[in-house]
């Protein structure tokens, strides 16, 4: 199943537009083998990074970016649950903190990214930066940025210099042997609202309820206008976006595994071979352990 070629945008891609890309996919296969295959990944993930772990030469990041309650964090738990935690990081990106603040907007992010041998996962991202940011360009006022007095001042061209400075730090991550993928979870509004409501109606999903996402709903088409000039413009070949059907949870997750597996897998890493100092060691080593 290629479902890169499928889902990817690419930096040439005609204007994105989330208003009819489809929110749902109907793979035709029943519930029971696509939990099958997303089981079979795990594990094909698992072997995966114990080599590039084994390697210490390369790292991984994987971002994830979507609406609220697209399922990103429980995305992120089935689809790296196999993995060792050991050369695993994960990191949720919330409101900045002042000292995030007084800094550019890449620094925080830029102290997450993997060291070699790791795979990281970016829950939310730099890209709120131009997301969130751009939604609420008041935002900026906390940033202290030369050219910025007053949130008008971030015109269209404020955010393509945004896309470049992201671009030439992604293309750095891959010149450091860094590989990078990007999901947008793209779920519909009436599924954000089903989801909602579960957490309303349902006691022990009370506690995913935050009020404030109501106020971000009602700015959906400004989320989706920012998204849809982003990922075209920052889907590069060594760092692409997929946009991910995401009203069907459990597809969504398959999906996702197959597309990091067969990115890790292109990177075909594999066991260090044993030093020639390594064979007189196990000589020796045998001899003591008699
Ligand atoms: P959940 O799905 O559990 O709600 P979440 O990722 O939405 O998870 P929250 O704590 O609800 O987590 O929200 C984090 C909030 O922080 C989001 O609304 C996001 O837009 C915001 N945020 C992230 N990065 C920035 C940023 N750079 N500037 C301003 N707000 C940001
Ligand atoms: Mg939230």
């Amino acid at each position: 199943m290629d479902f890169r070629s499928q889902f990817l945008i690419t930096n040439s891609s005609d204007k994105l537009n989330l208003s009819t890309t489809s929110t749902a996919m109907d793979l035709g296969m029943e519930e029971k083998e696509i939990l099958k295959v997303l089981k079979k990944n795990r594990k094909e993930l698992a072997e995966l990074q114990e080599k590039i772990y084994a390697e210490r030469r390369r790292g991984v990041l994987i971002v994830f970016q979507a609406m609220d309650a697209a399922g990103k964090d429980s995305t992120i738990r089935e689809v790296f649950t196999g993995l060792n935690p050991q050369g695993t990081g994960f990191y949720s990106f919330k409101s900045p903190s002042k000292e995030e603040l007084s800094h550019d907007f890449l620094w925080r992010c830029n102290k997450c990214l993997p060291p070699k041998g790791n795979i990281n996962v970016f829950n939310r991202s730099h890209y709120e930066e131009t997301l969130v940011v751009r939604v609420h360009p008041e935002y900026l006022m906390g940033q202290s940025l030369p050219d910025i007095s007053a949130p008008t001042d971030a015109t269209q061209s404020f955010w393509d210099g945004r896309f470049e400075m992201i671009n030439d730090w992604e293309e750095r991550m891959a010149k450091n042997g860094i590989t990078v993928i990007k999901f947008f979870l793209n779920v519909g509004l009436d599924e954000q609202k089903n989801r909602f409501l579960r957490r309303l109606n349902k006691p022990d999903k009370n506690w995913k309820f935050n009020f404030g996402d109501l106020k971000e709903r009602a700015l959906w088409g400004d989320y989706m206008s920012a998204y849809a000039d982003m990922i075209p413009k920052t889907s590069t070949s060594k760092a692409p976006w997929y946009v991910i059907p995401a009203d069907d949870k459990p597809t969504m997750r398959m999906v996702i595994s197959e597309i990091v597996k067969d990115t890790l897998k292109d990177m075909n890493p594999e066991y260090p071979k044993a030093s020639a100092d390594f064979e007189l060691e196990k000589i020796e080593a045998l001899r003591i352990l008699g």
